[in-house]
């Protein structure tokens, strides 16, 4: 069984060795199956005929059917080879150009590469199908590298949509051009389709009206026509997003049921005492989530939750409380944040809030003195020491708890899998610690329903009262001198300013380069003694950065120049203006960060984007767009429609491989929770999928083809 689908690529007719490596490298194809998975991405309508007169430069692409005129070969400087002689060296010519002819008039092709097979296919007096993206070329139009078909006799309409396929340079030096590549699916569909079984139930393709893979599979690659390709289109996209559902909730529901999860029925005197002390009432959203998070501690099951909540919603004060509650049931907890200023900050924040209690609580970091280090050991292992807060040195090994009942991962896209299990088994008795990860970055809700499919995800959707809008403008550089005056205006008002610059590898020299050019520029533009500046960036020591950032946060810098380091947590209310130089080159996500630096005292806040004079049509949308909205959701939104979630900061970094060939989670939201609502349904009715008729789903989930590595354990 299979065994056309199994076949190595290389033998298929028109491959071989070389061009089976070739796909492989390119496309990492290597198997008939495979290939057949690989789908066009867009379609060509080749059905119509455009004469010559109407052929204009937005036209997408044309095809014409023309007879050639003439023919003229050029050399490196533009000089004349031959014209209509067949020249002796091909190799000096480095341009063809030949000018065809229809009925309403005539233009020119030309071709770069293949010079000398298209000169001698291209005779004077032959009609040809060509087909290509016209452009204007001074004040002529013409195609360069048309695709060449022999005309059509009869019927010109004939075969419609045309695939056109990931392809790379290298694929077609190679010799795989996008007709090669149709050719070889046409020849493996015909070995194939015969051996194709079909992955859905037979009720779940009733159910959804889908056509069968095998039609599918036929019309995604050569549709009948229009119709045709859409139906196989959304069969494909369905099962893809619904098997990824079902596999995402099966663990789930799995999880939920077996997993044993640490007893935590009480509430307990800290926690009441911390939260009669708060100096706010905690907003709506707020307390809806600690409720969520007390009814899964209490649950006897373990808790996966991720808190999503914008920058400055508020996160801090529920991990807090989250952590009190464990406390109350004779349990130690943990917090782990990214980096080594975010945990100091974390950790001086949840001393206050634990003023009012008997909590103690520890800071760990890399660079904490051994002798210190091995107090907080002793505090842990005695139980005396209730919230450990810290950087990834919680992970190591000889960090052992007596009672670890709950972790909180904050910022947790910087947490690599791994990471997230040695927590994980940190928990008393081999019993897993409940978890509760924090995240700032929004995470549209299609991708976080297959992000974390398996997982509960609470979100914060309401700001703290009185924050105000922070008002975001794009400027370029020669405007420069009046940015200058404004931040002397807001200083003078008694409001500091942070200033970032790109510094996305610490160690790039040219970058931190820019930094210091930029920071000296500053300086010279803010001079002591009226101003003082401040400067945090990777390359300093821990005592460097502290000493710097504290004069900051303490007011004693009116500026702060920094790299990004300064992107999570941090906060310094009473900072007004964010400027975010060469901020064309920082992502959608990065930038509505840092922006949530400021804006966070009762000031009214500003946020300055700096762009340089190269800045991409992509990047000035982005900017665009942060000047637009200050929605972290619509951001994120946008972000994904923008790159593709693939490219979404966060996912790439926690390695979740989201493999889908058609389905896109960026367009298919509605889609994909059809398929997953029709998902929960079937295991709401069958949690195991052991019932004959949906054989063919287990069948398919055991391939793993769905599987997010070990997400169930993520965290
Ligand atoms: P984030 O979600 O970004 O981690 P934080 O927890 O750091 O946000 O909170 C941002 C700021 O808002 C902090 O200064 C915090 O004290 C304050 N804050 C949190 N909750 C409230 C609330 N309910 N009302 C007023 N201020 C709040
Ligand atoms: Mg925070």
């Amino acid at each position: 069984m299979a065994r056309e689908l199994e076949t190595s690529i290389q033998y298929l007719s028109g491959v071989g060795p070389k061009r089976a490596a070739l796909l492989q490298r390119e496309l990492g194809i290597e198997t008939l199956s495979d290939l057949i998975h690989l789908y066009p991405f867009r379609y060509i309508d080749r059905s119509g005929i455009t004469p010559i007169a109407e052929v204009a430069p937005d036209l997408a692409h044309v095809q014409l059917q023309a007879t050639v005129v003439r023919r003229t070969l050029y050399g490196p400087a533009g000089s004349i080879v031959s014209q209509d002689t067949n020249p002796i060296h091909f190799g000096a010519c480095k341009r063809l150009s030949v000018i065809v002819q229809d009925a309403s008039g005539e233009m020119e092709v030309v071709f770069f590469k293949g010079i000398k097979w298209n000169y001698q296919r291209l005779v004077p007096g032959g009609t040809f199908l060509f087909f290509g993206k016209p452009q204007a070329f001074g004040t002529r139009l013409n195609i360069v590298h048309p695709e060449v078909d022999a005309a059509r006799e009869g019927d010109a309409s004939q075969g419609t949509l045309t695939g056109v396929y990931p392809s790379t340079e290298k694929l077609k030096n190679g010799g795989i051009t996008g007709k090669v590549m149709c050719k070889l699916q046409s020849a493996a569909l015909t070995l194939c389709l015969p051996e194709i079984q079909e992955t859905l139930p037979e009720y779940v393709i009733r159910d959804n009206s889908l056509v069968s893979l095998t039609y599918a599979l036929r019309n995604i690659h050569f549709p009948k026509d229009s119709y045709a390709l859409q139906k196989a289109t959304y069969r494909l996209k369905f099962e893809e997003l619904f098997l990824l559902q079902l596999s995402l909730l099966k663990q789930k529901y799995i999880r939920s049921r077996g997993e044993r999860g640490l007893p935590m029925p009480k509430v307990g005197a800290d926690f009441h005492a911390c939260y009669n002390a708060l100096p706010y009432t905690l907003t709506g959203a707020q307390q809806r989530v600690i409720k969520e998070i007390r009814a899964d501690l209490m649950s006897g099951h373990q808790m996966n939750r991720l808190l999503q909540g914008d920058v400055g919603s508020g996160k801090t004060m529920v991990a807090v409380l989250s952590c009190l509650m464990a406390i109350g049931n004779g349990f130690q907890t943990c917090i782990m944040a990214p980096t080594e200023v975010l945990a100091q900050q974390h950790y001086a924040n949840i001393q206050k809030y634990l003023k009012p209690t008997s909590v103690q609580c520890a800071l760990l970091t890399g660079s904490t003195p051994q002798k210190e280090r091995r107090a907080i050991h002793a505090a842990l292992e005695d139980g005396s020491l209730g919230i450990l807060v810290g950087t990834h040195a919680l992970l190591e090994d000889n960090v052992v708890f007596r009672n670890l009942g709950l972790a909180v991962i904050d910022e947790q896209h910087r947490f690599g899998v791994d990471q997230r299990s040695k927590l994980w088994n940190k928990g008393p008795d081999r019993v897993p610690p409940h978890v509760l990860v924090m995240t700032a970055t929004p995470i549209p809700r299609t991708l976080a329903m297959t992000l974390y499919g398996d997982l509960d995800v609470s979100v914060i959707d309401e700001m703290p009262p009185g924050r105000k809008p922070v008002q975001t403008m794009c400027i370029g550089q020669n405007r420069r001198a009046a940015m200058y005056k404004f931040m002397r205006e807001e200083i003078a008002r008694g409001r500091q300013v942070f200033v970032v610059y790109p510094l996305i590898f610490e160690s790039e020299k040219m970058d931190l380069q820019n930094l210091e050019q930029g920071y000296e520029e500053i300086v010279r533009a803010f001079p002591l003694p009226d101003y003082k500046v401040a400067i945090v960036h990777g390359q300093q020591t821990n005592e460097e950065k502290n000493f710097n950032m504290s004069a900051f946060v303490a007011g004693r810098a009116n500026i702060l120049v920094s790299t990004t380091v300064i992107e999570v947590g941090v906060d310094v209310p009473n900072a007004s203006v964010m400027v975010i130089e060469s901020a064309q080159r920082f992502g959608l996500s990065q930038l509505h960060q840092l922006r949530g630096r400021v804006g966070r005292g009762a000031e009214k806040s500003y946020c300055i984007l700096v762009k340089d004079v190269k800045t991409s049509k992509e990047a000035q949308q982005r900017l665009d767009l942060m000047c637009a909205t200050e929605d972290g959701f619509e951001i994120a939104e946008q972000d994904m429609k923008m790159r593709g979630p693939g490219d979404l900061e966060g996912t790439q970094q926690s390695g979740l491989p989201i493999n889908l060939g058609l389905a896109s989670l960026a367009k298919d939201g509605r889609l994909l929770e059809e398929a997953r609502r029709y998902a929960t349904t079937i295991l709401d009715a069958d949690p195991t999928l052991e019932a004959p008729q949906n054989a063919p789903l287990l069948r398919e989930l055991r391939k793993n083809k769905y599987e997010i590595k070990d997400y169930s354990k993520i965290s």
